[in-house]
Order: structure tokens, then sequence, then C-alpha cells
């Protein structure tokens, strides 16, 4: 069961203006972790289980897709589009949820370290129907868009619609503004006290932008803090604060009520801490995270994204920055069992490109 969507209740004129199908499962409920709040010192922890967003996929990417899919089904696409790491969760989550949907997915890759994450998302996007186009170099990569773009048409008569990478359009970071409207109404609920800061994996920015973008026009004064997991290059302040802006003119555009000017810059905190030796590489502090949430709450973080952003807050905790705080670190990573989903596809039918995942 899905609740009625937060932006969609508060700004109306929204459901009309903007393209969206329900495909998460929301809201995504809030953890208490009081045993790791006292191992840290914090006044209180809370964890926002994105992780759940999706029956049998959840994790960030779903929040995004349901108004990035839903411009395709508007625009009666047959096909999306999108780019990504060899085993990026956001191509995986494209793949899956363009294929319950009826659409066919293509999933422009470059190259990455193996994992088991990799392997299982590449798995799940060839069981979804995906087409998988491995490519080693950026500009390798951008020249078989045009290329497959143009076979596409001519062969199905319609052009797919890109989708940018990590779904961080403006459109998608949508699905993050409704995200921090879907938490202050819990916060009304009393489900959990007004958190002073939030942590989140900053990757292509859309989870950090939408969710400053959406606490500002809920009323909720609270810093965000992203932490870079990527190259400086894709991910900085700067370019954080651009996509709000967007974000913001695309729904001001959509609703006048929803007020135009952005979110506070001084509460957008980019923390540069934990990146390390580069994506996908964890660091002796990114293991002892995961090790540390998994012990005290039973819950399983990964090393690429939520390892790295849950190091920041014991970083900033054991550096006294938190004393007497609310945090709330949102869990952006899909933690269904996606066994079923995957048991039974071979990877020898996948393109041999991509056998080195296995
Ligand atoms: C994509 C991803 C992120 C990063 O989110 P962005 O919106 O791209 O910044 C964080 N965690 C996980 C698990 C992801 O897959």
């Amino acid at each position: 069961m899905t609740a009625p969507r937060p932006l969609f209740s508060r700004y109306p004129q929204l459901a009309a203006a903007l393209p969206h199908v329900p495909l998460a499962q929301l809201p995504t409920p809030v953890h208490q972790a009081a045993a790791l709040a006292q191992r840290l010192h914090l006044q209180r922890l809370y964890i926002k289980r994105d992780d759940l967003s999706g029956e049998q996929y959840g994790g960030n990417k779903v929040r995004k897709l349901e108004f990035l899919l839903g411009k395709a089904v508007k625009e009666q696409r047959h096909e999306v589009m999108t780019i990504g790491f060899a085993g990026s969760n956001h191509a995986a989550a494209t793949a899956f949820y363009a294929h319950r949907l009826g659409l066919r997915s293509i999933s422009m890759l470059l190259p990455q370290a193996p994992s088991s994450t990799a392997a299982n998302n590449l798995l799940l996007s060839h069981a979804s129907n995906a087409e998988l186009h491995l490519y080693d170099s950026m500009e390798a990569l951008q020249l078989g868009i045009g290329e497959e773009k143009e076979r596409h048409r001519r062969q199905f008569g319609s052009e797919p619609l890109l989708i940018p990478a990590g779904g961080s359009s403006a459109l998608g970071t949508v699905g993050f503004v409704n995200a921090a409207l879907e938490l202050g109404e819990q916060i009304r609920r009393g489900e959990l006290a007004q958190p002073d800061r939030i942590y989140a994996a900053l990757g292509t920015m859309g989870t950090v932008a939408g969710l400053a973008a959406g606490l500002h026009a809920a009323g909720i004064a609270c810093e965000v803090a992203g932490v870079r997991v990527v190259d400086r290059n894709f991910a900085n302040r700067e370019k954080t604060l651009r996509l709000i802006h967007e974000t913001t003119e695309l729904l001001h555009a959509g609703d006048s009520s929803f007020a135009p000017e952005a979110f506070p810059s001084d509460r957008v905190i980019v923390d540069e801490s934990q990146y390390g030796d580069g994506y996908g590489i964890p660091t002796a502090e990114t293991r002892d995270a995961v090790a540390m949430v998994a012990q005290t709450e039973e819950i399983l973080l990964e090393e690429t994204y939520t390892g790295k952003a849950f190091a920041a807050v014991v970083r900033d905790a054991r550096q006294g920055r938190l004393q007497g705080k609310t945090v709330l670190f949102w869990d952006t990573y899909n933690s269904r069992d996606m066994e079923s989903l995957v048991s039974g596809t071979d990877y020898h039918a996948l393109p041999q490109s991509l056998h080195e995942y296995f």
C-alpha cells in the first residue's frame, strides 16, 4: 500500500503539472536508533528507512523514478535510456521499474570495481529485459548514446527518453522534495523530533538537493549534510546549490504557491572527509561505520554510499560537533533481498564484456 504523495496534497496544482506514476511504498519508516545514539553520545539519532522504499527493490532511486518514468509514460515513450557505472543501483532500479511499467530500457554503462552488489544489479537489469552496453570511457559512451538513439529510432520508430545519471535532473530531484514533505508529516505526527541535521551520501546530488528544497517548503529549519562519495568534478557545493535552485524553479513554475526562493545556502554542508581513494573504494572508517550500524541496529549499509555517509556521522560525533543534537541519517541503499529476482538468471546470457563482473 502506498499513501498519497504529500507534495500533491500540499500543492494540488503540481499534481496536474508534473508527470508521476506511483512506484514506491511510502511513507518509509523512521527508525529510532537508540543503541547507536548512546554509543555515539548523541541526543537522538533516527534512520529514515528508504532502503525499504520498494516492496521488491528499494533505495533512493525509486522516489526519483516516480517522476522520471512518469514522464516517459506521459509522453507515450516505449523506451528509456540511462547512464551509470556497470553495477549502478540507478541503472538496475531504472530497468526494474521501467519493466514493471511495460517500458524497455537501455543502460549505457562505464567500468567500475567488481562487487557482489554490482553483479546482482547487472543480473536484475538483464532479468528486467534491459539492453546493456559497456563502454570503456565517457567519450565512447557519449558517442554510443548518439548511435543507440538513432538505431532505436530506426528500429522502433521513436527515440528512447534519456534519464540522466542517478536520475538527478530537476524533475527526478522532485522525488526528494516529496520525501522532505513526507518527513515533515512524520514530525507533525510525533514519529520523530525535528532533526538539527540530516546526513545523506552525495552522488549525483538529487537526494540532498531535493531534501533541502523540500525542507525549506515544509518550514523545517535543519541542516543537510551531503557526504561526497564521487569525484569533486561530479558533485560539489556549487552544483548542489544549482540543482536546489533549478528544482525550486520547476516547482514554482508548476504551482506559484511553492516559494520561489531557495533553501538558505549556509544550511547546505558538503562533507569532503570520507571520499578516500575514490568512488566505491572503502576506507577503514567506511568499514567501521558499516560494522557499527550492523552490530547495534541490525541494519545493513554498503561501502560505496551509505557506509561513507554514516562514517561522517561517526566522525562528527567523535569530534564533539553533534553534542545535544538530533541527527537523522537517510538510508539510501536497497536492503530488499534480490535473490528471488535474480536467481533464474545466468550471467552467461549477458553481453560478453560484462562477464568479468561475475
Ligand atoms: C545513487 C545512490 C546514492 C546517491 O544519491 P544521489 O541522489 O545520486 O546523490 C546514495 N546511496 C545509494 C545507495 C545510491 O544508490
